[in-house]
């Protein structure tokens, strides 16, 4: 966490506290220095004095509800007690706000608290972004990451590759062996993608049985050969759902983004074109959209 307060001798104490209660800290001796570090170190928790020469501490903690897309939590040290200071440094974006002179055991409780809280937010926003059952990331947030890709490939003229996955013959699995079994499968399927993906590709659960794999700055050739890795990983090793082996292939379909395409149904909608050509050519095989589907868009 970081502390900032101008006074050496609060600085000192305080770290001394935090360190004592088993906290790695960092300090700054004025606001400008705060905000700098906070964006560059990203710490868990900012203690910020209000009173500082430069920037204040409000315009530190206001900075940093601007300049962070998930800002630390913020507690206030100050000597005033009047209630619109208080006021006033709450609704800067602080979560917490202590009144010199300062108290160890109180200062500690608050940090634990801010930290508490901070977490089970964390916890949230990870949570809305994700699916449950497989853990990749869910239809809300894939399209959000898909929005931000094309923009991306068309700003900086980019390729962009986007493969739909679907296992096949999938509803078999659940009428054969139970929804349970089902469920297993998703979340095997889920692992073997995130194994054959690259670190920048994008993976998310589209629907059903469904994925996307989003692929930056990949053409649909690269796109292709990826899309073999993830057919083989399919295709090659039986899935263990409920205590039975079950063999199982996929079907890719995949798709380039090109300008036209300024949303992202329309690019998922190119690769789910492909995907029924790949069904309809008899499964457990990738095919790229050709050029007369997608002159028919
Ligand atoms: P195809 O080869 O043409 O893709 O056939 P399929 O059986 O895989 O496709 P279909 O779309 O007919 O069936 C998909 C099934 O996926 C139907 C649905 O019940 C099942 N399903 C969707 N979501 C879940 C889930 O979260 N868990 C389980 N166990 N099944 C699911
Ligand atoms: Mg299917
Ligand atoms: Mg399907």
């Amino acid at each position: 966490m970081l502390i900032a307060d101008d006074d050496a001798v609060t600085r000192a104490v305080v770290e001394a506290w935090l360190v004592g209660a088993g906290y790695e800290v960092i300090v700054a001796a004025d606001g400008d220095a705060a905000l700098a570090l906070a964006i560059e170190t990203e710490p868990d928790l900012v203690v910020l004095d209000v009173s500082m020469p430069g920037l204040d501490g409000l315009e530190v903690c206001r900075a940093l509800q601007r300049a962070t897309p998930v800002p630390p939590p913020v507690i206030f040290l100050t000597g005033h007690s009047a209630t619109d200071a208080l006021v006033t440094g709450l609704d800067a974006g602080a979560v917490d706000y202590i009144v010199k002179p300062l108290n160890r055991d109180v200062l500690i409780a608050r940090v634990r608290a801010a930290l508490r809280s901070h977490a089970l937010r964390d916890d949230l926003i990870n949570r809305a972004a994700h699916d449950a059952l497989t853990g990749l990331l869910n239809r809300r947030e894939l399209d959000a990451r898909t929005g931000a890709a094309i923009a991306h490939a068309r700003r900086y003229e980019h390729a962009l590759s986007c493969a739909m996955v679907d296992v096949d013959h999938f509803k078999q699995v659940n009428d054969r062996y139970g929804h349970a079994a089902g469920d297993a499968v998703l979340r095997e399927a889920a692992m073997r993608l995130r194994q054959t993906g690259r670190e920048t590709d994008t993976i998310g659960r589209y629907g059903g049985e469904e994925f996307v794999v989003l692929l930056p700055e990949t053409t649909v050739q690269d796109a292709m050969v990826a899309a073999d890795r993830v057919r083989r990983a399919f295709g090659d090793a039986a899935f263990t759902a409920s205590g039975v082996e079950l063999h199982l292939t996929a079907s890719i379909g995949i798709a380039a983004w090109v300008p036209s395409m300024s949303i992202p149904a329309s690019l998922y909608s190119a690769a789910d074109r492909a995907l029924y050509q790949a069904k309809k050519r008899g499964r457990n095989r990738a095919e790229l959209l050709d050029e007369h589907h997608r002159a028919t868009n």
